[in-house]
């Protein structure tokens, strides 16, 4: 899953500019590629790229075409694909494997040795598993790759094969050039983590937790926006929010809906759910969500005022209330609970025996599940409403935004695009990086791709497209980082 939009539209709508509106993602109009003219700096099909650039889009182009689909589609055959440029450009076998837990659902791990085998590894992680898409609803077919006026096309494109194709593309040239990392650097191209029962993640922690391991790890989840061809922000997500349901019940005897009586499962149930819209979870900022309020604000616009009332101690009611009114924000600043399902009585002339509601709060990471749990019975103040968990949350830690990994990502954001800022962002939903910061290894998401902040989400929906221009960016943006990032006396 990709959601950097997500991020970047709540900060389009703190500035007011005219973007993020629900627009369907439709088939390629004329007006889509004439946008292309603002934002297109490289003509990838005029033969000037660099080797490592060509490496970069033809990996990418070899990836789109396995199809990686859960169930059905392959992706050993995607990691198998990738490990062989690897080992073509001289890695060792023993540095490359490709690790299936079932078929069709392989991994590839691959190690660049570094100078001191002490140290703990950066890990880069993509996964190259997909989601469906139907070629019906396409205009180009999603498992072909096309490129076109500028763009690069096809099921993928930039979640998540675009990273993948660029950290073994930065591999080999890294190698070419004869660097020697302070440590070593470790790429994971893992399966399902788009869905399906073999997350590679997850697998590996728990089968080659060593493999794997690392100081920190640079995944999805984060990237660049852009307007009219001009970059605005380029954001790093440092920490995402903990999904949780519960299933609130109401029993009741029940009876003959002629002979009806107040006690009823289902007001019952009713009464509870309109005090869980009623209610809402006090406001907690983090290191990850102040400092993306306090560095939205000094970017200005509509809400610049809110924003820096949030951030005084304690909150500006007024600031509260104006930024929880907006979605993104709101999904911000506080643990949230909303009622997702519905379900009761069993027949029209009968007095419910039962009536059930599911319940879906997204918890901000560093408070407690149980904390939650217990609001929810006191703002309900109903012990005849049963609350149970739906299942075990995994927490999810934010990731420290130390001055090496922020300062880092900040200077090479500085060198290639002057003067637009680095946002930290909490996702309000997961990402794999969930598991691998559960796991005690902290995860940056963090690209240097950018997109069109005026263009439909695309990821998971139709004509998935990258402008060839920002993945060139994004592929020397991940050179510069990687290589900075495994430097020693890096200030
Ligand atoms: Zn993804």
């Amino acid at each position: 899953m990709k959601q950097p939009l997500n991020a970047l539209c709540a900060l389009l709508v703190g500035l007011t500019i005219p973007a993020c509106s629900e627009k369907p993602s439709g088939p390629v109009t004329d007006s889509d590629t004439l946008s292309v003219e603002s934002g297109a700096t490289i003509d990838s099909s005029s033969g000037d790229l660099t080797p490592h650039q060509q490496n970069a889009k033809d990996f990418l182009h070899e990836l789109i075409e396995i199809d990686t689909t859960h169930p059905n589609g392959d992706n050993t055959a995607a990691a198998q694909a990738m490990a062989e440029k690897l080992l073509a450009a001289g890695f060792m076998a023993e540095d490359v494997q490709v690790l299936e837990p079932a078929e069709r659902k392989g991994n590839l791990v691959a190690r660049y040795r570094g100078r001191d085998p002490d140290k703990k590894p950066l890990l880069l992680l993509a996964h190259i598993d997909v989601v469906a898409a139907d070629p019906a609803d396409w205009t180009l077919p999603p498992f072909e790759f096309t490129e076109q006026d500028g763009y690069f096309y096809g099921r993928g494109v930039v979640d998540d094969k675009d990273e993948a194709a660029i950290h073994v593309a930065n591999f080999i040239r890294l190698r070419e050039e004869g660097y020697v990392p302070d440590r070593d650097i470790v790429i994971a191209l893992t399966a399902d983590e788009e869905g399906g029962t073999h997350n590679g993640v997850t697998w590996l922690l728990e089968n080659h937790r060593n493999l794997i391991d690392a100081e920190y790890a640079l995944n999805e989840g984060g990237g660049g926006g852009m307007q009219n061809g001009v970059h605005i922000l380029n954001a790093v997500q440092a920490s995402e929010k903990v999904f949780q349901s519960f299933t609130l019940e109401t029993t009741n005897p029940g009876g003959h809906s002629s002979l009806p009586v107040k006690d009823n499962a289902i007001y019952h149930l009713a009464d509870a759910l309109i005090r869980v819209r009623n209610y809402d979870f006090p406001v907690n900022l983090n290191e990850v969500t102040s400092m993306y309020f306090g560095r939205s604000a000094d970017m200005g616009g509509e809400y610049e005022e809110a924003m820096r009332g949030i951030l005084q101690n304690p909150p500006d009611p007024t600031a509260v209330a104006r930024l929880s009114e907006i979605p993104m924000f709101n999904s911000r600043l506080r643990t949230t609970c909303v009622a997702t399902e519905l379900d009761g009585g069993h027949a029209e002339n009968a007095l419910p025996q039962r009536a059930r509601a599911t319940v879906n709060c997204r918890v901000l990471p560093g408070e407690s599940i149980d904390a939650v749990e217990e609001t929810l019975r006191t703002v309900i103040g109903n012990s005849g409403v049963a609350i149970t968990r739906n299942a075990v949350a995994t927490p999810s830690p934010p990731s420290p935004l130390t001055p090496d990994v922020l300062g880092s990502i900040e200077a090479i954001t500085e060198e290639m695009w002057p003067g637009v800022p680095v946002i930290p962002t909490m996702s309000t939903g997961a990402t794999d990086g969930l598991f691998l910061r559960n796991a005690g290894i902290p995860v940056y998401g963090v690209s240097g791709l950018f997109s069109d902040m005026d263009e439909p989400a695309r990821a998971h929906g139709q004509n998935e497209r990258i402008l060839a221009s920002s993945f060139f960016d994004g592929q020397e943006f991940l050179y510069r980082l990687t290589k900075i990032l495994t430097t020693e006396d890096i200030q």
